[in-house]
């Protein structure tokens, strides 16, 4: 922190780096400070440094896919331009044949999340898992979010520890972290009033973590939300990583537009840089920080490497949720076009699983 010290302009940022390096903790005020400071780059270089006291010069990837095994869902949540009712049009379903044709050999980790069929029994979901366990035993499994484990404990009546347990012994590994969107009443009510709030999608975490399951939490930012309601979200779920150290990773979500009219426009690059940078700095008990370059667009994934974040996510594949909504990035990256953004970026490329192992360092940056 003292070699950065000469980068810091602001005087607001200065007492909060000062209490970095003194080892404090940063607090409600300290978060609204670092999400008002004109100094953008301050603020940059001081998530930056703390990203590399964290993972150094590391910026991890993982070879994954994506699967959406159907958009159709019971609810209607009105940021969403994925989910579909059933005859429409976009609706649709994916057969197990499909799914499996997702996943290869070369594949670390799939990624499955999608709607909450009004007609699919728990067991669809759970055959999903099994099929691919079966098929693909050293694929890494991260199955349903928090929203979709409520649903499955209240179709198939079994408590929420069932459903995990039912998961974890077809396959499942690790549980993402969407759904969460942004912990606030106000919020919710307006854009997604029918699906779970804070405190299930906290419990649901809560316990996955005390079964041994590991997880990733989200902030879907850049609608409605406030900046002060950012900041609470990001506390809330500092505070349930003091408690079970559950959490891999934290994910911004920069929310897509698309034909939604809820806002006029996208969050700003500089917004988005600056909410990684925030949540780098407030989230001291998160190691990994990532930059979904699906929603942020390659160009602002990549400055988001020297703005505190050490994770792109992945080559993903085929990425539909996003894409619904009109994101203008690729469906799919290759491993070799990560490996020149990260090195671009000045970092070192890493290839990891699931849960963070490093499989591959892809050689250090000259
Ligand atoms: S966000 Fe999820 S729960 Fe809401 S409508 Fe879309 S798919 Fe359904």
């Amino acid at each position: 922190m003292e070699r950065i010290r000469n980068r810091v302009t602001d005087p607001a940022l200065k007492g909060i780096l000062q209490k970095l390096q003194d080892g404090r903790r940063l607090d409600f005020e300290d978060g609204m400070a670092l999400f008002a400071t004109p100094d953008f780059l301050g603020l940059g270089a001081m998530a930056n440094d703390v990203k590399e006291q964290k993972t150094g010069e590391d910026a991890y990837f993982v070879v994954n896919r994506q699967i959406n095994p159907s958009n159709i869902c019971v609810l209607s949540c009105k940021f969403c331009e994925f989910a579909a009712k059933k005859g429409d049009s976009k609706a649709y379903e994916m057969s197990l044949d499909e799914i499996l044709a997702r996943c290869g050999d070369d594949v670390a980790e799939v990624h499955i999340v999608g709607g909450l069929h009004p007609d699919w029994p728990f067991d669809v979901y759970l055959d999903i898992v099994r099929t691919i366990r079966k098929n693909f035993p050293r694929i890494q499994i991260k199955a349903y979010t928090a929203v979709e484990v409520d649903f499955f404990s209240r179709i198939a009546k079994l408590s929420v520890e069932k459903v995990l347990e039912r998961l974890r012994e077809a396959g499942m590994d690790t549980m993402p972290g969407g759904g969460a969107e942004v912990f606030s009443e106000r919020v919710k009510k307006d854009l997604f009033p029918q699906k779970i709030g804070a405190e299930p999608w906290l419990r649901i975490h809560r316990l996955a973590h005390r079964m041994g399951i590991r997880s990733n939490a989200t902030l879907l930012y850049g609608h409605i939300e406030t900046r002060e309601e950012r900041v609470r979200h990001m506390l809330l779920l500092r505070d349930l990583q003091d408690e079970t150290h559950g959490f891999l990773s934290f994910i911004p979500l920069s929310f897509q537009v698309g034909t939604t009219q809820i806002v006029d426009r996208p969050a700003s690059a500089m917004e988005d840089l600056r909410t990684i940078a925030v949540a780098r700095l407030l989230l001291d008990n998160f190691v990994h920080i990532k930059a979904y370059w699906v929603m942020l667009g390659l160009d602002v994934t990549a400055m988001a490497l020297n703005f505190g974040a050490d994770d792109l996510d992945g080559t993903i594949g085929k990425e539909t949720i996003a894409h619904m909504a009109g994101a203008d990035s690729p469906a799919g990256l290759t491993r070799n076009f990560l490996v020149g953004m990260i090195r671009e970026a000045g970092r070192v490329p890493v290839v990891r699983d699931g849960l963070y192992n490093k499989l591959e360092v892809i050689g250090s940056v000259a």
